[in-house]
């Protein structure tokens, strides 16, 4: 069964009616907005395309909704694809030629562009030309097509993944960090108010700390609660009815999952703590490395539950406190 708190995306997201339509409307990541306010700004008075973006986060924090946001505020199109997609140079191609002065493209996952892409995506980049080479063997011949002044605006879970290439054509590069609960609650309460749904300020903060730092995942428990509240015929979502929801939906109080649990749990039990590698974890889970390094660690990360080290990954003491397990006896608390 798919994850409740998985940030990846899903159709199912109401990002239509939850998604911030401006800067000043969206919440939290103070210091990525105020930049960004003021490169907007300069690039508008000056009547030129913006600098090229790259957004770097863990997955469900607000990339792609600040991408739509500048667009917005440039007052220009808003066109978009992401890494994977792109097979063919010629299909970077299309999107390229198709764009209008100032417009903005952006590429999510860039990390996952094939390279023969990533080699045109240079110099559309740097001199707004694209190389292309027509016909193969002693017949080809690279002709050079002029493209309009465009703001590629891309976004990328992994920026260790990146070509230092294609990462120093980046002007403005910006770094998108896990919210606060405080961040989080705001968000959430927002969130019920474009739904109709009452909801007490703890009934807000208590989904907020489940939500593991992340508007996507909040966006979710928000929904999930609203149909169980709808059931239970509650008048309103209190800390009470967010609680009793989120724990039959197996989310604990400081948003850990039963994947998230038999993580930490298999460095406790099969490893004694650690120091684990990613790969024997990933083959322990029967999961994707991939998966657990963007989607996994970055929370357990943040939240003091794991030390990544060269030999490996350690469980901290707040893990094994979480875990209600004693931690080895020679490990410092
Ligand atoms: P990413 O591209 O980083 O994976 P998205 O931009 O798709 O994330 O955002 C995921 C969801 O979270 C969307 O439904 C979006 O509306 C919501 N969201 C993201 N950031 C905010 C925010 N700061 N305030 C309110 N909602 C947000």
């Amino acid at each position: 069964p798919a994850r409740l708190i998985s940030p990846e995306k899903r159709g199912e997201d109401l990002d239509v009616t939850l998604r911030p339509q401006s800067l000043d409307e969206f919440t939290g990541q103070a210091e990525a907005r105020a930049n960004l306010k003021i490169f907007i700004e300069a690039a508008k008075n000056r009547g030129e395309a913006l600098d090229h973006v790259l957004f770097v986060g863990p997955p469900g924090l607000g990339k792609t909704t600040l991408a739509q946001i500048m667009a917005k505020e440039l007052g220009v199109n808003f066109r978009s694809t992401s890494g994977p997609v792109i097979a063919k140079a010629g299909d970077l191609a299309a999107l390229l030629t198709n764009l209008e002065e100032r417009d903005v493209l952006f590429i999510d996952e860039i990390h996952r562009l094939n390279p023969a892409v990533e080699e045109i995506l240079y110099p559309a980049m740097e001199d707004f030309q694209l190389d292309l080479i027509i016909g193969e063997g002693p017949a080809a011949r690279s002709v050079k097509i002029d493209l309009s002044k465009f703001t590629l605006v891309a976004a990328t879970t992994r920026l260790g993944l990146l070509t230092t290439p294609l990462r120093d054509r980046f002007g403005i590069p910006v770094r998108l960090s896990f919210y606060t609960v405080e961040e989080l609650e705001l968000i959430v309460r927002r969130g019920a108010r474009l739904m109709n749904l009452p909801m007490t300020d703890e009934g807000a903060r208590e989904i907020a700390r489940r939500a593991r730092g992340t508007p996507r995942i909040a966006g979710r428990l928000l929904r999930r609660v609203r149909d169980f509240a709808e059931v239970a015929r509650a008048e309103a979502v209190t800390r009470e009815i967010a609680d009793e929801a989120l724990t039959r939906l197996l989310v604990d109080n400081v948003g850990l999952d039963q994947l998230d649990k038999r993580y930490l749990n298999m460095i406790a039990v099969n490893f004694g703590g650690g120091p684990v590698g990613i790969e024997t974890i990933a083959a322990g889970l029967s999961e994707p490395r991939d998966a657990i390094e963007d989607i996994i660690e970055p929370y357990m990360i943040q939240q003091g539950f794991i030390q990544r080290t060269p030999r490996g990954r350690v469980l901290t003491a707040i893990a094994w406190k979480h875990l209600g397990m004693q931690p080895p006896k020679d490990m410092e608390a």
